[in-house]
């Protein structure tokens, strides 16, 4: 990123706090690049020290009315947010494709799994409901109550531009608080909307705000006295400092790192079906998924005649720009990042894995400019290589081979990751050991990507989660609730008649 665009004529993007787009007060600016093309599209304001604070103060305002407002109501606005996502579903997805890169059917089925975190938070009223004791002792009752932690910050990678936010702020919005997102500096545009799109549904001003940039901004916000808790997802090394910093000055946090997901293939299973599934898990947004499959383990008989299904199918997908018909994988995000991909390939092909499929060098005609790279697929890759030790986030798929199930479970167990992890087999007794003794948050039988649905709950184990709860679903609500225990005896009861009218709450 540069941190001034000078004389480029693209328009800004703005700040949205208090319910309307501000400009930044910050003279730092970063680029926002179309990936297909590689033309610059708009400039993002870094944000600093002052800018958050005024969204902070902007979130803080709005918080003791958000906060007493019944959860019925907010989850009315809920339901009218969720009718507005939905009508605005493509505009959202053109948004993602534009400024990340992945085909418009993925960016579709990726709007859409936000959209169901949305459609999770419109049942607030039953999910903050309490616990109840009748006569804990005589004459003495005990309830919980759920309420909200205050002001709450979001802090999202470039992968999912709608996906992942909308992992954090409706849930915490819905719960009663009051939020500061910072979506990454690469894909801005999609949350600036969401916002828009919040207001028209009724969110009151500052219940939710924006702001962007790079590490001066984050900072900003984890040493903000102001903010109660922190929801980070990104890169391993940026979530350590996330969980260590917000530690470190009382806030509630969670922080989603990196992965390295492996799937495990045994020589029973469909091998046709597992190579369609690993392919499409492995190239899907050009390998640009905290829950792609990057590192296939092929058991016994299994790998040779996988390898060769995995080549015909890598082969065979179809490299272009996101919005065009028929393309099956767009470009990586910054050619930056398409240049350490491929890096990768290279260090690969130097530590000795046998090279299947050849990545580099792919070229988009009419596109000369866009960040491409091709498919890329290497066998007998060993624990020790570093295209097995680190995550590469591109799409690169490398096939290690081990003798038994054992051997593949214990594998995976000493990777540091432990985000995603799939078995393919049709041995009932070997999937149930597997799911038994794998040492990853989740798991799929036969299902390559299991992202767990939004009424469940979502995080990794190990340097794929620093922080004790995972993100929507159930844990989302404990993450961004604090439990009261009110204890209660009444003497004399004095209470009084109901009128006329059925009464209503709401
Ligand atoms: P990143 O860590 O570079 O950036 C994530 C966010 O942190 C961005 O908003 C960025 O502006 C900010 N940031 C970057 N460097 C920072 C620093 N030094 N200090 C403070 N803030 C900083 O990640 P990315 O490249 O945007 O996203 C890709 C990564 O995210 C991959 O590692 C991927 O696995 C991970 N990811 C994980 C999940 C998950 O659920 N575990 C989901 C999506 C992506």
């Amino acid at each position: 990123m540069n941190n001034s665009v000078g004389s480029r004529n693209v328009a800004s993007v703005s700040l949205w706090i208090g319910g309307r787009k501000q400009p930044s007060s910050s003279v730092r600016h970063g680029e926002v690049t179309n990936p297909a093309t590689g033309a610059a599209i708009r400039k993002v304001p870094f944000c600093n020290a002052a800018d958050i604070d005024a969204a902070v103060k902007a979130a803080a305002a709005a918080l003791p009315e958000w906060r007493d407002t019944p959860p019925l109501r907010r989850s009315r606005v809920m339901q009218r947010f969720l009718a507005l996502l939905q009508a605005n579903q493509r505009e959202l997805a053109r948004l993602v494709t534009e400024e990340h890169g992945k085909t418009l059917p993925d960016a579709m089925g990726s709007v859409q799994r936000g959209i169901e975190v949305v459609e999770f938070a419109c049942g607030i009223p039953h999910l903050l409901k309490g616990e109840h004791s009748e006569n804990v002792g005589s004459g003495v009752d005990c309830h919980t109550v759920r309420q909200p932690v205050g002001v709450c910050a979001g802090v999202t990678p470039f992968n999912f531009p709608v996906m992942v936010p909308l992992w954090m702020f409706p849930v915490a919005i819905a719960c009663g608080n009051t939020f500061v997102l910072k979506p990454s500096e690469k894909v801005p545009s999609a949350s600036m909307r969401m916002a828009e799109l919040a207001k028209e549904a009724g969110l009151p001003d500052g219940v939710l705000n924006v702001v962007h940039g790079d590490k001066e901004a984050v900072d900003a916000m984890l040493g903000h006295p102001g903010i109660a808790a922190v929801s980070f997802v990104g890169s391993t090394p940026v979530a350590r400092h996330i969980y260590e910093t917000c530690a470190r000055n009382g806030k509630r946090v969670q922080a989603l790192g990196g992965a390295k997901n492996h799937a495990v293939v045994l020589p029973d299973a469909d091998l046709e079906f597992a190579a369609e599934a690993l392919a499409g898990a492995g190239y899907g947004s050009a390998g640009e998924r905290c829950m792609a499959v990057s590192a296939v383990v092929a058991v016994g008989a299994a790998a040779d005649p996988l390898v060769a299904l995995l080549k015909k199918r890598a082969e065979a997908i179809v490299v272009g720009p996101g919005d065009k018909e028929g393309v099956d994988m767009g470009p990586l995000v910054t050619a930056q990042h398409r240049d350490k991909v491929a890096g990768y390939i290279d260090a690969g092909v130097k530590e000795g894995a046998a090279l299947v499929v050849d990545g580099r060098g792919t070229k988009v005609a009419g596109y000369e400019d866009g960040y491409y790279l091709g498919t890329t697929l290497f066998d007998h890759v060993t624990p020790g290589m570093k295209i097995y030790r680190d995550e590469i986030f591109g799409p690169v798929l490398v096939v290690l081979r081990t003798p038994t199930l054992e051997d593949a479970i214990a594998l995976v167990n000493r990777n540091p990751y432990a985000n995603g992890v799939a078995i393919f087999t049709e041995s009932g007794g070997a999937a149930r050991r597997f799911e038994n003794e794998v040492e990853v948050g989740m798991v799929g039988v036969n299902v390559p990507i299991p992202v767990p649905v939004a009424f469940y709950s979502f995080g990794g184990w190990k340097s794929s989660l620093f922080g004790d709860l995972h993100v929507h679903g159930i844990e989302g609500v404990k993450f961004y609730t604090r439990t009261k225990a009110v204890t209660t005896r009444w003497p004399h009861q004095d209470t009084p008649a109901p009128g006329l009218n059925m009464p209503t709450l709401g």
